[in-house]
């Protein structure tokens, strides 16, 4: 096994983190009736796309209510804080969906619960999935997590075999 070299996760683009900005309401967020979901530059956009760009650090978050008051916002409070992406990533290695072989860096750490509907950000509720994948679980597969491992449906409901993690945590 070979040690994971030191480098930050994701590539810099002038700066800053590759990101876009997201703006919806509270109601979208915890799939109750909302109404306002918009990408930066790109306009209105799916209320489950928006809970998947939500679902990382990797997107900035702009979170209203009612009207427009900003209830929270993102970028400068990463959902998934940097060491804990590097727990999962070293859990993980790489896209933890089954037969992917995706690496971390084109991977977000998914919330299994997501953290609107009272989910943790903590390792034992985060894996690691591909862009693809990320869209996947957020659009009919489903994840849970049993006993510390994902559990991965397809959208009827029969399972796919998970692969065991790649490194043994000492
Ligand atoms: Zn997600
Ligand atoms: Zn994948």
């Amino acid at each position: 096994m070979a040690a994971q070299p030191s480098r930050t996760d994701r590539p810099v683009v002038a700066g800053e983190r590759p990101h876009v900005t997201v703006t919806m309401d509270l109601e979208s967020l915890e799939r109750r009736a909302g109404r306002r979901c918009e990408l930066e530059d790109a306009g209105p956009i799916p209320a489950e796309a928006a809970r998947r760009l939500a679902c990382d650090a990797s997107v900035a978050r702009v979170i209203t209510s009612g009207r427009s008051e900003p209830l929270d916002v993102g970028r400068q409070t990463p959902v998934v804080p940097a060491a804990l992406r590097r727990a999962v990533v070293v859990r993980d290695g790489r896209c933890r969906f089954p037969s992917c072989d995706r690496p971390q860096a084109w991977c977000d750490a998914h919330h299994v619960v997501h953290w609107a509907d009272g989910g943790s950000t903590s390792l034992d509720n985060l894996v690691l999935l591909c862009r693809p994948h990320h869209r996947a679980v957020h659009s009919g597969f489903r994840i849970e997590m049993v006993d510390g491992r994902p559990v991965f449906r397809r959208p009827d409901g029969s399972p796919l075999e998970d692969r065991a993690p790649p490194q043994v945590l000492r």
